[in-house]
């Protein structure tokens, strides 16, 4: 049965987002995907923290207004 998250057992508020094995709450999730994209592209824990760390950024930014790149 769900309802918890498998990783931190705290509860879901919804369905919670499932892996192949697991159920996890969003923040999980989060890191869970960073993780393993880190993982994946660089192959060691300090590279996968921050692939996981930006892509936290990235999910923050979707609700703002991207920042236009300076000219010169
Ligand atoms: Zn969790």
């Amino acid at each position: 049965m769900s309802g918890r998250c498998d990783n931190c057992r705290r509860r879901l508020s919804g369905e919670g987002r499932r892996t192949a094995t697991r159920v996890l709450c969003e923040e999980c999730f989060t890191q869970f995907t960073g993780l393993a994209a880190g993982f994946l592209a660089a192959g060691t824990v300090d590279d996968a923290i921050s692939t996981a760390d930006w892509l936290q950024r990235v999910k923050d930014a979707g609700r703002q207004e991207l920042e236009a790149p300076r000219a010169g």
